[in-house]
């Protein structure tokens, strides 16, 4: 039997989900380590979907999406950022994570380098290899308040540099860019003539500050913005979400749907639809919630003196605790505790003295698993 691919056997596992198999087997886990919206998909969101599968959107759509459902993601756009997009400059995808897979593919060829975060997302790491490009780690540095250092980008620049991947709202770190920021990010792409992929799925999930989006930066073409409905909307089972790109890299992204997934589901589209032209308050109640959930965390991780970065943005928060492998620290608290936390190390090697926990976690959770971490600390 020839043996299968080389390239995805060399795939490395989530230690989120390593955390998750162990917590199944055990009875009354607190489960930190899950970064999903702990609320259901707005009724009004749902409506809209029955309404639009019995008036037949059962069937394939175009490889980029509903022409309607494109337009109404163009104009919020214009408006949120003052942008002058086009409905042709949207690709609705399976998630924001087929966004940013198709993104990443459609930009590189074999052994193209990709800058990505260091701590980040860990999919961005396995979406690289999946395409055969290769990704190379800049360190956000906890001195600098974790935010991507000009200098340090530019020490990994090579001749086969061709993406900078960047995220904000940040998982794990819940970092926000300022404005100034992004821009020079964007400018130094231009410098360098690199792509900027920008991961900005946790947009409208801000507590201080404000987002500012790469798009607004963009005067030539070069970013490719991901977004996602998942978790503004909490809609993570309906699997939708979009890229955001000049036409011709927009083009590309889309014959990609068609080789991968034809396209993102119908239903879910019109349900992405209704998300947006629908009533917006939802997202506000949630934002608060996980503001809420915010303060909770402070206060228990204060009373215990434990180090932590406060997030400005999306719903986790990064867990300054002592030890040498966030891996066998999380297994502990497992084990000992029954505090289920995302491993710091899963999100990049400067990660092995933190973990994540996830403020999209019920309240009483989060205030009791937190208590039982700084039980653990002390002892
Ligand atoms: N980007 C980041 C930083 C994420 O944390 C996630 C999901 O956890 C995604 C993208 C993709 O989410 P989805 O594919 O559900 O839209």
């Amino acid at each position: 039997m020839p043996e299968p691919s080389k390239l995805v056997a060399g795939l490395k596992r989530s230690g989120i989900r390593e955390i998750g198999d162990l917590a199944a087997g055990m009875e009354g886990v607190i489960s930190l380590q899950i970064g999903e919206p702990l609320f259901s998909t707005p009724p009004h969101i749902i409506d809209a979907a029955c309404e639009a599968v019995k008036a037949g959107f059962t069937k394939y759509t175009p490889n980029s999406g509903l022409p309607s459902v494109r337009a109404v993601i163009a104009r919020r756009l214009n408006e949120d950022y003052q942008l002058k997009l086009t409905p042709e400059n949207v690709v609705l995808t399976v998630g924001g994570i087929g966004a940013l897979a198709s993104a990443i593919r459609a930009l590189t060829d074999a052994g193209d380098e990709v800058l990505i975060p260091d701590p980040g997302w860990p999919n961005y790491e396995m979406t690289v290899e999946c395409a055969d490009a290769v990704p190379r780690r800049y360190e956000l540095d906890q001195a600098r308040g974790f935010i991507p250092g000009i200098e340090d980008l530019e020490k990994l620049i090579t001749p086969k540099t061709k993406v900078l991947l960047i995220n904000s709202p940040s998982n794990p770190l819940g970092t926000v860019f300022p404005e100034a920021m992004m821009k020079e990010l964007v400018d130094f792409a231009r410098r360098y003539d690199l792509y900027i992929v920008s991961d900005e799925v946790y947009e409208k999930i801000i507590y201080d500050g404000k987002h500012a989006s790469a798009l607004s930066f963009d005067t030539d073409g070069r970013v490719v913005g991901v977004f996602s409905f998942s978790k503004t909307y909490a809609m993570t089972g309906w699997r939708v979400g979009y890229a955001v790109a000049a036409e011709p890299v927009a083009r590309q992204i889309a014959k990609l749907q068609e080789a991968y997934v034809s396209s993102a589901a119908a239903v879910s589209q019109k349900a992405a639809e209704a998300a947006i032209t629908g009533p917006q308050d939802c997202v506000e109640t949630m934002r608060k919630a996980y503001e809420e959930n915010r303060k909770v965390a402070c206060q228990v991780l204060d009373s215990f003196g434990i180090n932590y970065q406060k997030p400005l943005g999306a719903f986790y928060m990064w867990v300054e605790v002592n030890c040498e492998d966030s891996t066998e620290f999380a297994k502990r608290l497992l084990i000992e505790q029954k505090v289920a936390v995302a491993p710091g190390t899963t999100f990049g090697p400067s990660g092995k003295r933190h973990i994540r926990i996830s403020l999209a976690s019920p309240r009483e959770a989060i205030r009791e698993g937190l208590h039982r971490l700084g039980l653990m600390l002390k002892s």
